[in-house]
C-alpha cells in the first residue's frame, strides 16, 4: 500500500495497523491450499474503527482500485475465504468479549472462539448445535459467515437456522441491525431514505420478481453453504423478510459482522453410540437407511486411512481424551489395534450417536438397530464408559492430524465438502475415488457426515510438484460434474471461497448467478468486501496462489 495512504490509515484507526513481514506471512494463510500476501492487517479496536475502515476504503477505492477488506476471525477457513491481497480485518484480538446469554439466546462477537463460547452456554445447560469439527480452533465470526455445520447438523440443521439477529457494518460505513421483519416493518423500512432502506427496497424487488426461480434453485440436499441463500429470505408462511439469511454463509462479501444473536438448544442428558466397522461396502445403502429411520443425532464416518492415521499417531490423543499418559491412551486404543491385527483394516467406520433424556429409549434404539443390521453381518461395537470420546476425537481431529503430522505431503482441500442425497453415497463415493486414483501422487483420507450425504475428501500431495498443482482443477472439474449429475451441492459447510466460486455457475445456472451478482452489487456496489469470493470467481487468480511450500 502506498506510504501516504498507509499513514492516513494508521492515523484513523485506534486499533493495530500492521505491515511487518511476520504478521503479513501469518495472515497470508488460512486452512486452505492457498497463500496470498495481504498489504496490511488491521485489528480494529471497536465498532468505530470498523466503520472508519469501511469509509476509508470506499473513499480511496477510486484512486486505488485494488483496495478491499477481507474479514477474518480465527482464520480456519478451508476455501481461501479468509485471505486476500489488500486489507485483512482481523477480529480475534479485540472482538472477543464474553458472550451474553439471555433466555436461550447468546449474543456473541465474531472473535470469540467456539470453545470459549461453549463454556458459557454450558453454564446454562444450553448448546449451539451447529458447531463445526474445528470447534477447538475456530471462532463465531467464521461460523456465521461460513454457515458452519457439524456432527449435530443431521438433527438440528445448520447455523442459518440459529441466527436471530446480527449487527453489521454495511458498505456505507454505518452500523445496522438486521433481523426478520414483518410485512409492516418491511414497508416502513423500504420508505427510509438510507442505504439500508435502499437495500431492503432492491432486495425485496429482486426476490419478489424472481421468486419462482429462486425457490426452484434451492439445493435439494440437507446441507448447503454454496451461493447466497436467496430462498431463505422471504418466508411465505410467516410473511417475514429476513436479510440475516443472506449474511449466513456470505464469507464477509456483503459487510462486516460485529455481533450475532444465536439461538441455543438444551443439551441432551444421555447418549448411546454404536460403531460399525465395515470390511465391504456392499450393504452401505441399507445400513444408512436403517440407521436414519431411528433418527440419530449424528451419523458420521471415516475411512481406513483415517483409522490408520489415528492408530499411528495415537499418543496425540492423550490430551484430547484426558488420559493420564501414553500407556493409558494406548490401552484405550487396544481394541482397535487387536481388531486390525486379527480381522484386517475395515474400509469404513460408521459412528451413530443417539441422544435424549430417556436412557431406556436410547438403549431400545441400539437393540433395534443391531437386530435390523444382523442380515448384513457388520462388526459392531457399543461405546461404553466415555469410549465415545475416542471415536469423536478420531473423527474430529483427522484433518488436523494430517495438517500437522505428515511431513513430506500436504493437505489440499479442494473436493473437501460435497453433498449428495445419502441414498446416492454408495454410487458416488467409488466414482469420486476412481477419479482421484487416475492421478499419480494423490493419496487421500475420507471422513464425513453420512447421514447428510456430506463427505470430506482431503488429498495428501507433494504441493511443490507442478504436475500435482495442475491436476487440482482437472480433478475438481470431474468431481463437481459428478456432484451436478446427482443434483448435489459442491459444499455442505466449508463454503465457496477462492476454490469453489468458479463452480457455482454449473451448480446454479446463469439466471441464479446473475441474481447472486445483483445481490452483491446491491450490498457492495464498489466491490470492497472480500472480492473473488461468492461471485466473480477467478480460477487463474486461485491457481496462481496455490501454496508452493508448507
Ligand atoms: C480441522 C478443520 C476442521 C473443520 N471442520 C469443519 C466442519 O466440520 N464444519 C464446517 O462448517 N467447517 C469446518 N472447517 C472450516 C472452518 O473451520 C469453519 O467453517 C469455521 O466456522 C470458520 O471459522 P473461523 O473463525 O476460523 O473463520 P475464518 O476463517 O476467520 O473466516 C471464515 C469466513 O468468514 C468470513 N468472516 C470471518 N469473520 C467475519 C466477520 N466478522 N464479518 C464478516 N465476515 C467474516 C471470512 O472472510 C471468511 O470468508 C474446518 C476447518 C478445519 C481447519
Amino acid at each position: 500500500m502506498d506510504t501516504n495512504l498507509l499513514a492516513q490509515l494508521k492515523q484513523a484507526i485506534k486499533g493495530d495497523v500492521l505491515t511487518d513481514e511476520q504478521t503479513l506471512t501469518v495472515y497470508s494463510r488460512d486452512a486452505s491450499l492457498f497463500e496470498i500476501k495481504p498489504q496490511v492487517v488491521v485489528f480494529p479496536k471497536d465498532e468505530e474503527d470498523v466503520k472508519t475502515l469501511v469509509k476509508f476504503v470506499t473513499k480511496n477505492k477510486k484512486n486505488n482500485p485494488t483496495l478491499s477488506l477481507t474479514a477474518r476471525s480465527a482464520g480456519t477457513d478451508m476455501s481461501g475465504g479468509a485471505i486476500n491481497d489488500s486489507i485483512i480485518v482481523a477480529f480475534e484480538k479485540y472482538f472477543n468479549h464474553t458472550p451474553k446469554i439471555h433466555n436461550n439466546i447468546a449474543t456473541a462477537e465474531p472473535g470469540v472462539y467456539y470453545r470459549d463460547f461453549e463454556k458459557e452456554t454450558l453454564k446454562h445447560n444450553l448448546i449451539f448445535p451447529s458447531y463445526p469439527a474445528s470447534r477447538e480452533i475456530c471462532a463465531m465470526g467464521g461460523i456465521v459467515n461460513n454457515n458452519a455445520g457439524g456432527e449435530k447438523s443431521l438433527q438440528y440443521g445448520k447455523t442459518e437456522k440459529y441466527i436471530k439477529k446480527i449487527k453489521v457494518v454495511l458498505a456505507d460505513g454505518n452500523t445496522y441491525t438486521l433481523k426478520p421483519l414483518s410485512e409492516t416493518e418491511l414497508e416502513k423500512k423500504m420508505q427510509e431514505k438510507t442505504f439500508e432502506g435502499e437495500i431492503y427496497k432492491k432486495m425485496h424487488r429482486l426476490i419478489m420478481d424472481n421468486f419462482e426461480d429462486i425457490v426452484k434453485a434451492k439445493p435439494q440436499v440437507s446441507k448447503n453453504s454454496a451461493g447466497y441463500y436467496l430462498w431463505n429470505v422471504f418466508d411465505k408462511d410467516k410473511k417475514t423478510f429476513d436479510l440475516t439469511q443472506l449474511f449466513a454463509g456470505s464469507q464477509g462479501t456483503l459487510g462486516l459482522l460485529l455481533e450475532a444473536d444465536i439461538e441455543l438448544v438444551p443439551i441432551h442428558k444421555h447418549r448411546e453410540m454404536m460403531i460399525i466397522f465395515l470390511h465391504d461396502l456392499s450393504h452401505l445403502d441399507q445400513i444408512i437407511n436403517e440407521a436414519l429411520r431411528l433418527a440419530p443425532e449424528s451419523f458420521e464416518a471415516y475411512d481406513e486411512s483415517t483409522l490408520k492415521l489415528a492408530l499411528r499417531f495415537f499418543p496425540e490423543f492423550t490430551k484430547l481424551l484426558g488420559t493420564k499418559g501414553i500407556i493409558q491412551t494406548a490401552f484405550s486404543f487396544l481394541p482397535e489395534f487387536l481388531m486390525v491385527l486379527f480381522g484386517g483394516m475395515p474400509k469404513l467406520v460408521l459412528q451413530i450417536d443417539f441422544t435424549g433424556n430417556d436412557p431406556l429409549k436410547l438403549q431400545d434404539k441400539i437393540i433395534e438397530l443391531k437386530e435390523k443390521l444382523t442380515p448384513f453381518h457388520p462388526k459392531i461395537r457399543i461405546a461404553v464408559e466415555n469410549q465415545e470420546q475416542k471415536y469423536w476425537a478420531i473423527r474430529r481431529e483427522s484433518f488436523n492430524l494430517l495438517r500437522q503430522k505428515i511431513r513430506d505431503k500436504h493437505t489440499v482441500p479442494f473436493i473437501d465438502d460435497f453433498v449428495v442425497k445419502p441414498e446416492y453415497l454408495s454410487e458416488v463415493l467409488p466414482l469420486v475415488t476412481k477419479i482421484i486414483k487416475k492421478y499419480k501422487g494423490f493419496i487421500y483420507t475420507i471422513a464425513g457426515h453420512v447421514g447428510d450425504g456430506n463427505f470430506h475428501i482431503i488429498p495428501l500431495v507433494d504441493i511443490t510438484d507442478p504436475k500435482i498443482r495442475q491436476s487440482i482443477p482437472v480433478i475438481a472439474k470431474q468431481v463437481y460434474d459428478l456432484v451436478h449429475e446427482y443434483n448435489g451441492s459442491i459444499t455442505g459447510e466449508h463454503n465457496d471461497g477462492l476454490i469453489r466460486t468458479p463452480y457455482l455457475q454449473q451448480m446454479y445456472g446463469e439466471k441464479i448467478i446473475t441474481l447472486f451478482e445483483q445481490t452483491k452489487h446491491i450490498f457492495d456496489p464498489n466491490n470492497i468486501f472480500n472480492p473473488r469470493k461468492k461471485v466473480f470467481g477467478d480460477m487463474d487468480f486461485a491457481m496462481n496462489h496455490i501454496r508452493r511450500n508448507w
